[in-house]
């Protein structure tokens, strides 16, 4: 079976290579692997090994961070090669589409955040997928006007969107790099020809998708032994990936968007391969709908936040917005109660911090898609937020769902009262990665393919999963009678969560941060910044904390035993509604700290810990 040919049994240590060398040039001819499996012919040199995983490291030069060490290798290997933030972001996430391919990839999309140190100005790559030009409002209706099964949706070419991933990466690299869109996908390219050492998380999620995966035959070759996921140390490799990569190196992205690899992903997505026995819904995707994709520069959203200028991603992620408002709510707390955030004992810090997000995912849902008129200055501004926080109260959680409030430029003490509307769902895979580059570079990117794994759907000889983004949007309308901004539309862009950060303190970049988590991406970055600037938690613990995610639903997730705690059970006597979760999204973060320093930090624990690095470590270390 042509899987089992895809990955090996590691054997010693030793033969594995540190990517130090990836970007380099093509391997050489002579180079030959040491333990290429008997059957395989394509080899190209030692796989790559998963260096050392390190939550925090402080030191000069240039900063990544990542859940992944291989990729975050990646990224101060092109720093040190004299790339800047976007070059080396761009290589990231090319390696995380090798190393987290059920996360991220060629067939996802993603949110770009981009400091310019020259030019003072943030921008954002809007690489959302856009939806096939067929669809409308009832795309995902029944015949009986009912909303399809989820899953079922999921599980299918309906739910894949337009991937924008390549389209970002070659907007990042022209507008704000200075590498060769080709050279940049090298080291990933190399990686996935020769493999590279299966950890736990590819593993668990390989297991956890197994039998998802068994339904489409080419997902079940590319990505399981015999029918499992591989084993811990073993050596996994994606040569059919690897040839995509090489493709897209050397015909350009028009092979993606115009040739034959945009042919595989609507032929695909139209009619999936499926094993025997399977049916699955049939998506509309055409040709024109791929060729006419494109990944879109915009302006970031902007807020302030105790003197801080804090910049998110806009339209049509609700990041932006979301984590401003929440942001802002806190300081109308403050004021409200004569407390600042800073002063109040740790359950009262969470109860805000829940009543806060609480109330600005109320916003969110009602207000916030890919429609023209989202009102996002008011959404971010202080005003709205003032008038928002009138109904806190210190002793005691508001009843779910929190009513949405009118962001309309006329405010009183009080809004107008408006239907409480019930919250909606979000899936929960992504990866996010960081880069601050010696010239005042900052990148904040976020990038996924939706849920892990996606549609389940492998491009066939392509080696990458498409994308299930289509299914954020809501299928029906969450209360009648109120517009929904997230209905599928012709060509529309799903709302996403997505909240790539670039915080900027005296006008000078300061802080890169972000998550992967579906919805609770909001509440991780908010609470990321908020555990930072007003508990005083340094950076790597303030991503190590456990976390709150309040969401305007029944209950509030709470990850790392805080359900159970007594600091739990002191928000269940506020009136929260605590759900028991393993673990809240794998955020990752670099603090610039100014006189050539950085800082990056990572999980400690989540998702098996993430990879911080700095191109020279300082040598207390
Ligand atoms: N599709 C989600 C979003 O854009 C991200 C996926 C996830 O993190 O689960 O918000």
């Amino acid at each position: 079976m042509r899987a089992s040919s895809r990955t090996f049994a590691l054997g010693l240590a030793g033969a594995l290579a540190l990517p130090g060398t990836v970007l380099a040039g093509p391997a050489a001819a002579h180079e030959r692997p040491p333990h290429e499996h008997p059957g395989h012919a394509r080899g190209g040199g030692p796989p790559t090994a998963e260096p050392p995983k390190v939550p925090q490291m402080s030191g000069r030069g240039g900063a990544v961070s990542s859940v992944d060490p291989v990729a975050s290798r990646v990224g101060i290997d092109v720093l040190e090669r004299g790339g800047n933030a976007a070059d080396a972001a761009v290589a990231m996430a090319a390696t995380l589409g090798v190393t987290e391919p059920y996360s991220a990839g060629i067939g996802g999309g993603g949110f770009f955040v981009h400091y310019d140190a020259r030019t003072g100005e943030v921008r954002t790559i809007d690489g959302r997928e856009t939806a096939p030009a067929t669809y409308d409002e009832d795309e995902f209706l029944g015949a009986d006007g009912e909303p399809l099964d989820f899953d079922t949706v999921v599980n299918s070419g309906k739910s894949v969107g337009v991937p924008g991933t390549l389209a970002t990466w070659e907007a990042a690299a022209e507008e704000f790099g200075t590498m060769e869109l080709g050279r940049l996908l090298h080291p990933a390219e190399r990686i996935a020809q020769r493999g590279f050492a299966v950890d736990a998380n590819f593993a668990e999620q390989t297991a956890a998708n197994a039998e998802r995966f068994a339904q489409f035959p080419e997902t079940a070759e590319t990505f399981l032994v015999d029918g499992q996921a591989p084993e811990v140390g073993t050596v996994f490799r994606n040569p059919d990936l690897a040839r995509t990569y090489r493709t897209i190196r050397q015909q350009g992205t028009e092979a993606f968007y115009e040739g034959g690899i945009a042919e595989a992903i609507v032929a695909e997505t139209r009619t999936p391969t499926t094993a025997e026995g399977v049916e699955v819904l049939q998506g509309e995707l055409t040709l024109e709908d791929v060729a006419s994709y494109e990944a879109l520069f915009g302006e970031p959203t902007r807020s302030e936040y105790r003197g801080l200028e804090v910049y998110g991603m806009g339209v049509p992620s609700s990041g932006g917005t979301t984590v401003a408002e929440t942001l802002n709510l806190l300081e109308a707390y403050d004021e409200r109660t004569g407390e600042t955030l800073s002063e109040v004992p740790e359950e009262q810090y969470l109860h805000r911090f829940a009543e806060a997000t609480a109330t600005a995912f109320a916003d969110r849902n009602r207000w916030v898609g890919d429609v023209a008129d989202v009102p996002v200055a008011e959404l971010t501004g202080q005003a709205f937020a003032d008038e928002r926080a009138c109904g806190f109260d210190p002793a005691a959680a508001r009843p779910r769902p929190v009513p949405f409030g009118q962001p309309d430029g006329d405010y009183a003490a009080c809004g107008a009262a408006a239907p409480a509307q019930e919250a909606v769902a979000g899936g929960v895979s992504t990866t996010h990665l960081n880069v601050a580059d010696r010239w005042g570079n900052v990148v904040a990117y976020t990038l996924t393919i939706e849920q892990t794994g996606g549609s389940g759907i492998t491009v066939p000889g392509h080696g990458f999963l498409l994308n299930n983004e289509l299914t954020d949007f809501e299928f029906a309308p969450i209360t009648e009678g109120v517009p929904h901004p997230n209905l599928p539309g012709p060509g529309k862009r799903p709302r996403s969560s997505m909240s790539p950060t670039v915080v900027l303190r005296d006008g000078e970049p300061w802080l890169a941060v972000g998550t992967p988590g579906g919805a609770t991406i909001i509440t991780t970055v908010a609470q990321i910044v908020t555990g930072h600037v007003d508990r005083g938690l340094p950076l790597v613990d303030a991503i190590a904390a456990p976390r709150l995610s309040s969401r305007n639903g029944e209950t509030a997730g709470a990850d790392l035993g805080l359900a159970g705690s007594s600091l739990g059970a002191q928000l269940g006597g506020l009136g929260h509604e605590l759900e028991d979760v393993r673990w809240i999204g794998n955020a990752s973060a670099i603090r610039i700290l100014g006189d050539g320093r950085f800082e990056a930090a990572a999980e400690t624990e989540r998702g098996h810990g993430g990879s911080a690095m700095v191109v020279r470590p300082d040598r207390s270390r």
